[in-house]
């Protein structure tokens, strides 16, 4: 079985992706992108070509039809080659370019949409390319800011890892163990085929803050599953990585509980602030051409919480990206105007820090209102912080759909079932790409109904935790 350079990235992400991916099974032999990958991969290529074309104009470029031909053209001293193949041993590499050198050999290049040349499947991948044309020559990105990296010697590591690993996994007729692991398996196509079988065995990384470094060290104790996690008195789990002192162990407990009861727990009196509470998310866009993330949309919803209520700036474009924060720091001023007691509600860091990004952007650290906002009398409250250090909810993850949707929770339920931050990406790149006014309206019309459904879901959620949580202390 051919080990591909191409395949670093399933590996990157789990061996048993990678296994997967050279063994289908029934049903999986071709998979559909989602909507989000798709617009990776388009816009990989669209970056691709752009780059093919920057040298077509400077050079020769003919395009590699097989090995072998790819053979011909460089025995022909072919300027740039496209698509070239590459099969030695057991490893095949296809690199997007091969650029002849002036010492006469090839110079593999790749065209990348990432901002910076450090993952891994990018390093790996190179290095196979390096390794497959046998020359000391370090291998190009055409990175997607438009500057170009070097891969050299340094990826010889990851390389080696990469193929003896391969090579092991490959060798074996059933898929390698692996750990669940809550972000990467509800990201990945094999979900459903892996997702029943975690499920069965009651695999201890179901549950939210049980790492795949910690259960090795609780099995060794007898904790095989969660059932029997549930069942252990805290005060007698033995420290193992990540998961030391009796809170975690407590929470590691009562997080089994919650898994098999469907129930919550408090661990300490939730203490909401006062004040005038105006809920606020942002959407952005990551997938800029300068690879700076663009906030495109900053929704508010201030009392008394209705549809009338929400307000939102919201830009067109990268180009309108200062406007667009001036113009949410004026409407915070007008809040603060409106109510001397105003507190901004969003879920989770992410707000915060997009702030701090904004600050430094555009070198507002003097401007009194982001002073404000950043400083010791902040108006921002994340009230993600009151449900994590609080509660033990019965979910495997702990973002604003997760405890919002549940419903023995907070039950809001957003208009569009499918929405979510990949979503609202694809929807918003939809929205640039589009020329027809009455598609981009309504584009825009969804992605204001989903930023208002988040502002509404963090108010329930308030509602809620005064409500079911406070009262209940
Ligand atoms: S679902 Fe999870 S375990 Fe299965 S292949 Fe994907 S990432 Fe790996």
């Amino acid at each position: 079985m051919l080990i591909r350079a191409s395949d670093a990235k399933s590996w990157e992400h789990c061996v048993r992706r990678a296994w997967f991916d050279n063994n289908p099974p029934m049903g999986y032999e071709s998979i559909k992108p989602n909507e989000f990958d798709q617009l990776i991969l388009d816009l990989g290529i669209q970056h691709e070509q752009k780059v093919k074309h920057r040298l077509e104009e400077q050079y020769q470029l003919i395009e590699a039809k097989s090995e072998e031909h790819t053979q011909d053209l460089m025995s022909q001293g072919t300027q740039v080659i496209y698509q070239g193949l590459f099969i030695k041993d057991d490893i095949i590499g296809k690199p997007d370019f091969l650029i002849r050198h002036e010492s006469g050999s090839y110079q593999a290049a790749d065209a990348k949409l990432a901002h910076s040349d450090d993952k891994k499947e990018i390093q790996i991948q190179l290095g196979i390319y390096r390794r497959l044309l046998q020359n000391n020559i370090p291998a190009i990105v055409f990175l997607g800011t438009g500057e170009i990296a070097e891969i050299g010697d340094e990826a010889n590591k990851d390389v080696d890892k990469y193929l003896a690993s391969m090579r092991e996994i490959l060798a074996q007729s059933t898929p390698p163990p692996v750990r669940y692991s809550e972000s990467k398996c509800t990201a990945c196509n094999y979900f459903e085929v892996c997702k029943p079988k975690f499920v069965t065995k009651g695999e201890l990384t179901l549950l939210y803050g049980i790492e795949s470094r910690s259960a090795p060290g609780l099995e060794a104790q007898g904790i095989a599953n969660i059932k029997m996690l549930a069942e252990t008195d805290p005060a007698k789990i033995i420290d193992v990585p990540y998961l030391k002192g009796p809170e975690a162990k407590q929470r590691a407990t009562l997080q089994a509980k919650a898994y098999l009861n469907d129930e919550f727990y408090q661990l300490k009196p939730v203490q909401l602030p006062t004040g005038t509470w105006v809920h606020f998310d942002i959407e952005d866009n990551p997938l800029t051409s300068s690879g700076r993330k663009h906030v495109y949309l900053w929704g508010l919803l201030k009392p008394p919480y209705d549809k009338d209520n929400f307000e939102y700036i919201w830009t067109d474009n990268e180009s309108q990206d200062r406007d667009g924060w001036e113009a949410f720091l004026a409407k915070v001023e007008n809040y603060r105007h409106q109510f001397p007691d105003l507190l901004l509600a969003h879920f989770s860091n992410h707000e915060r820090t997009t702030i701090k990004t904004y600050e430094e952007r555009y070198e507002m650290q003097d401007n009194p209102t982001v002073a404000w906002l950043l400083g010791a009398n902040s108006p921002l409250y994340d009230i993600q912080v009151p449900v994590k250090d609080c509660l033990v909810l019965p979910l495997a993850g702990y973002g604003l759909k997760y405890v919002c949707k549940h419903p023995k929770l907070v039950n809001f339920q957003w208009k569009d079932s499918d929405s979510g931050s990949q979503w609202s990406v694809v929807q918003y790149a939809n929205y640039l790409m589009s020329a027809t006014p009455s598609d981009r309206e309504k584009l825009k019309r969804d992605i204001l109904t989903y930023n208002f459904d988040d502002v509404m879901a963090t108010r329930m959620l308030e509602l809620w935790l005064r409500s079911s949580v406070i009262e209940h202390v």
